[in-house]
């Protein structure tokens, strides 16, 4: 197999490992899990129970005596998911949002959500 190249830009996800998202596009639309994985070099991200494939593993792979077919979620694209706000106030409350950066009194930068202006999850 031929090996993908990684761009050098990491451009930084709007997704983090541990965030809620809500797939809104594919065979998933509509499914909401927790970010597992995130690959800012492929742009993709793994979500739970999103984009799920028999993968066929062979015996002897992780101690397997036996070939065996498992579950597995596979990356999908990081722009086909969005994250929900949190915030209780925010008239978009538990619904998808778009994810904005405000640069905060000690310097930093953090996540917000474009609607409400509230930071989402911790930076
Ligand atoms: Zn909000």
């Amino acid at each position: 197999m031929v090996k993908k190249q990684k761009t050098k830009a990491r451009r930084k996800l709007h997704v983090r490992t541990g965030d809620t998202v809500t797939v809104i596009a594919g065979n998933d639309l509509g499914v909401r899990g927790e970010v597992l994985r995130t690959m800012p070099g492929e742009n993709k991200v793994v979500v739970e129970n999103v984009n799920v494939h028999y993968v066929h593993e062979k015996a002897g792979q992780r101690g397997r005596r036996q070939g065996e077919r498992v579950e597995k979620e596979m990356p999908v694209d990081a722009s086909n998911v969005m994250l929900i706000c949190q915030n209780r106030e925010c008239e978009r409350y538990g619904r998808t949002v778009r994810v904005g950066r405000r640069r905060q009194k000690d310097g930093g930068k953090a996540r917000v959500c474009v609607q409400c202006e509230n930071p989402i999850g911790s930076e």
